[in-house]
């Protein structure tokens, strides 16, 4: 199992069944927002990193499917750690199992909910209204800001 950081924050205890591995990202993440079980979780948890190839293989994969912007790079190291050590993710963050889907990472979300199908993203500008497939800073018609939609 490789933990993200949406999963350590709802995780009360981890099951002793689990092999739990987080990133030195997602570590860092937990101890930023001095969350009071870190104490007690940290002993339980691996610390382990993906190499560089395999993170470009999620940033790739994450361009593929619009989801660059919506990935933090500490959900880039979770994907990539999953994908090299053959782990499931645990994560309700929608991007991440949105791009697990596309990597074939298989993926457990804490509210069991999850989606079932892989969401592409359109970009709307909140200016002119154009709908744009890829991703832009700005808008490169008028300049103001995008939002993401999903795409149907
Ligand atoms: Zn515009």
């Amino acid at each position: 199992m490789v933990l993200d950081t949406s999963a350590l924050f709802v995780l009360e205890q981890v099951p002793s069944d689990w092999e739990a591995f987080v990133t030195d990202g997602v570590l860092a993440e937990l101890e930023k927002y001095k969350d009071r079980r870190a104490d007690h979780l940290l002993p339980l948890l691996k610390v382990s990193q993906a190499t560089s190839r395999t993170i470009n293989i999620v940033k790739q994969a994450a361009k593929g499917t619009g989801d660059t912007a919506r990935l933090s790079p500490v959900d880039v190291e979770v994907l990539a750690l999953a994908l090299e050590i053959e782990a499931k993710i645990i994560t309700d963050d929608y991007s991440i199992q949105n791009l697990a889907t596309v990597l074939k990472v298989e993926y457990l979300p804490m509210n069991m909910k999850g989606i079932t199908k892989v969401i592409r993203w359109n970009y709307l500008c909140t200016g002119c209204g154009k709908v744009f497939k890829e991703q832009h800073a700005d808008c490169p018609i008028c300049g103001s800001l995008l939002r993401t939609t999903r795409r149907r």
